[in-house]
């Protein structure tokens, strides 16, 4: 029931690393097919569930910049990409039967909803799952801060964002084998020790709205409804 869950409203940023799975580049479609699995679970719990997906697997602004295509050309690119995850993630949760919408930051109203916050908000109450795409808009900003963003306007109980990593570490874990994992950790923390978990931009905004953060490995099976259903998975970032 409804009183066992911990979060009724999720923002879960998905990184293009994460619909690349197993890939370098590109869409694992059989990655993406547990990814939907993974958030139909929850969903069907009774959570209303957000999503802001990356692009990084297709295109990133910042690294183009150095390869000759203005930053603010990259960034629309990259905001691009994130609709092409947009899409292909929509398909796959509508093949499984969940109502889907895709909502973006910049319009392109033959291929998905422009963002309309209320309307956005009715389709969570209403048991659908709704796709930002295109980040903010704007470039010069991440997907990060577009999950922060949407987070507050929705008013979502946490942020949830899946990496490869099961948390956060005082160290790269695939390069150092002694880092320690935090349980915890203080905004302030995130921002102070530089721990490249989410921009600060993101970090801040999470902050002044006081809206968690938890970071987890998607990999994992059923880390999402343990999430949810209040167990103590990946690292927190909060207030305290
Ligand atoms: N981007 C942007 N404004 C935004 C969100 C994204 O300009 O509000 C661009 C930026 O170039 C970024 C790319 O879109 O590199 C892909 O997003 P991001 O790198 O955040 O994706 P992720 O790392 O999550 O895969």
């Amino acid at each position: 029931s409804d009183s066992s869950l911990r979060f009724k409203r999720i923002l879960l940023k998905l990184s293009g690393e994460a619909l690349a799975g197993a890939l370098s580049w590109g869409i694992d479609v059989r990655f993406l097919d547990y990814l939907s699995e993974e958030v139909i679970k929850v969903r069907n719990l009774g959570v209303e569930v957000a999503i802001v997906v990356g692009g990084g697997n297709i295109f990133r602004g910042r690294s183009a910049d150095k390869d000759g295509i203005s930053r603010v050309t990259a960034d629309y690119m990259g905001m691009l990409a994130t609709v092409i995850n947009a899409l292909a993630f929509q398909d796959f949760l509508e093949s499984k039967g969940v109502p889907t919408r895709v909502q973006t930051a910049i319009e392109m109203r033959a291929i998905a909803e422009p963002y309309i916050r209320r309307r956005a908000i009715r389709h969570l109450e209403k048991g659908r799952i709704v796709i930002f795409a295109a980040g903010t808009g704007n470039p010069y900003f991440s997907t990060d801060t577009a999950a922060a963003l949407r987070a507050a306007e929705i008013r979502a109980e946490a942020v949830l964002k899946a990496t490869k990593v099961d948390g956060i570490y005082e160290a790269d874990p695939l390069l150092h084998k002694n880092a320690i994992k935090f349980e915890k950790l203080k905004y302030l923390d995130l921002l102070n020790k530089g721990l490249k978990v989410m921009d600060s931009t993101a970090v801040s905004l999470c902050m002044e709205n006081n809206i968690p953060i938890i970071v987890f490995s998607i990999s994992e099976p059923d880390s999402l409804v343990k999430i949810v259903t209040g167990h103590q998975i990946g690292t927190f970032v909060g207030r305290e």
